[in-house]
């Protein structure tokens, strides 16, 4: 079988960053609108946009998957670069979680871990709610 195949809708990855994100307290707006860009989500305490990569649609390094859903894995990166880049340069920071994190035991750590990585994140805050 196809290994893409194994791997559900990417809506469902969202999902459970949702639900993490509920629980932890953390304010956001999913699907958020950035010009002509749809964000993940939007993190306003953070100033940032948390995206939520599956690995088969933006061509996972790590899993090795070279062959996208949609184009070339080339062009898949270098539009991700794009798209991060016009994020950034409009002063929002680009917080990016793989799909094959979220699939991991302790992906709440992972996500925490990568809030903390956020410039504007306030470690006094994230701390207390570990
Ligand atoms: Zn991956």
């Amino acid at each position: 079988m196809n290994k893409i195949l194994e791997y559900p809708h990417s809506s469902s990855i969202e999902e459970k960053i949702k639900e993490a994100l509920n629980e932890l307290g953390i304010d956001f707006i999913p699907q958020y609108k950035i010009d002509s860009y749809k964000v993940d989500f939007y993190l306003p305490f953070f100033h940032c946009v948390l995206e939520v990569y599956g690995c088969a649609w933006h061509a996972c390094k790590a899993c090795a998957i070279d062959f996208p859903l949609i184009d070339d894995a080339v062009k898949v990166r270098e539009r991700d670069e794009l798209r991060e880049y016009y994020l950034r340069y409009h002063g929002y920071e680009v917080l990016v979680m793989w799909e094959h994190d979220v699939r991991k035991k302790d992906f709440v750590e992972r996500l925490l871990d990568i809030l903390e990585s956020s410039e504007y994140s306030d470690n006094t805050i994230l701390s207390n709610l570990l």
